[in-house]
């Protein structure tokens, strides 16, 4: 755990004794630090496991010291997404717009998954439609053993050379594998697409050394989409690898802070894509569970949106529409939505992606649903 002071306070100051003070009297071994610039000083207070551990002290209990600026935590078992302390909420850019919990709804099309038509898919997308954000499946998890994967590097590339040649502001492709970190750099590279990539963990994705991976990068977004059968919990915990990013323990098991410390990206969105459910009876695919975007929202500092394609699962009586605008009730920051061209059968996902033709009308709602929180 880490706690700064407030700049300007040296590290000889009563305040930052009553800091060394709570710790010592919880059990904890802390280390003073001070940095001193030109015109300020700032000091922080370095908390490692003591008698007691760290996990067991309560940040809360620093914040609440009289010239405290801040406290982390920085074993992945307790970074805090927590959101405390009167924090602004949490903002990420992704491409030249700004996601976050308190700014318009964005949204993000595409085809479940990525095949040879993409080219003419993002031309109409971006041209006819006005559309900034473009996703994409290369690597497809599957249920079956036997179900199409995705092209994988021959669809990242085509995907990145249509968000290339059409001016797409940010792609959102999904990595189920550390190397594809690598293969996706080196496509970019290649390719020459100069735009933002944002990097996904689907729903059964749960492989704690590929999100410490994208913890140990800074240059794409992550976007975390809730696990399959998990609960809140398990979907904050799976962010805090990525937000820790790799530690380093030394012989005798004890965090390496140097080493440990200046890791992890917190430049993560959260995706609710709903739950398993086990009624044959329900037309939707899966459970919607659109109040987790409410339990983060109210929680966490971390920009939530929706994806309404996953758990309607079908476009029947419009169900991924009418998820969608149910949806928006909960104030997603962003809409991350499965659409495919009027004339060609999407290889995954087919029965509810939403025809190019129902696009502006999904554009429509959730224009007036910005006007509407925004006045
Ligand atoms: C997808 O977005 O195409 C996808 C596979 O998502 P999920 O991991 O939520 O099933
Ligand atoms: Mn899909």
């Amino acid at each position: 755990m880490i706690v700064t002071l407030q700049a300007g306070i040296g590290k000889e100051d009563a305040r930052v004794e009553a800091v060394v003070a709570l710790a010592e009297a919880n059990g904890l071994a802390p280390q003073v630090r001070e940095v001193a610039g030109a015109n300020i000083s700032v000091t922080e207070v370095y908390l490692t496991d003591g008698p007691k551990a760290t996990a067991a002290m309560y940040p809360e209990h620093m914040f609440r010291l009289e010239g405290v600026d801040n406290v982390r935590r920085v074993t992945p078992s307790a970074v805090s997404l927590k959101a405390g302390n009167g924090a602004k909420p949490h903002h990420v850019k992704v491409g030249r717009v700004m996601f976050g919990n308190d700014l318009p709804c964005q949204l993000i099309v595409g085809p479940c998954t990525v095949d040879r038509h993409i080219d003419r898919l993002v031309g109409n997308l971006v041209s006819e439609h006005g559309v900034k954000f473009v996703r994409g499946g290369c690597w497809k998890p599957r249920s079956s053993a036997y179900a199409f994967p995705g092209f994988g590097e021959q669809a990242v590339e085509w995907l990145l050379s249509a968000a290339k040649a059409h001016g797409v502001e940010a792609v959102f492709l999904e990595v189920i594998d550390t190397s594809h970190l690598d293969a996706v750099r080196r496509i970019r590279d290649q390719v020459g697409y100069a735009g933002q990539i944002v990097l996904w963990i689907g729903a059964r994705t749960g492989n704690l050394t590929l999100l410490r991976a994208l913890g140990m990068q800074n240059e794409f977004v992550v976007m975390l989409k809730n696990p399959i059968d998990g609960s809140i919990g398990q979907w904050v915990t799976n962010a805090e690898f990525v937000v820790a990013g790799e530690r380093y323990f030394d012989d005798d098991v004890r965090l390496d802070i140097q080493r440990s410390l200046r890791q992890g990206n917190d430049q993560i969105l959260f995706c609710a894509r709903g739950v398993q459910h086990h009624d044959t009876a329900s037309l939707y695919r899966f459970a919607p569970r659109h109040d987790m975007i409410d339990a983060i929202r109210a929680g966490y500092w971390v920009p939530v949106g929706l994806d309404p394609s996953h758990s309607a699962g079908t476009m029947v009586n419009d169900l991924v529409i009418r998820n969608l605008e149910a949806g928006l009730v909960h104030l997603p920051a962003f809409v991350l939505l499965e659409v495919a061209l009027d004339n060609v059968k999407p290889l995954c996902d087919a029965a509810q992606a939403v025809p190019l033709s129902r696009l502006r009308q999904v554009q429509k709602m959730i224009f007036r649903h910005n006007e509407v929180m925004g006045g």
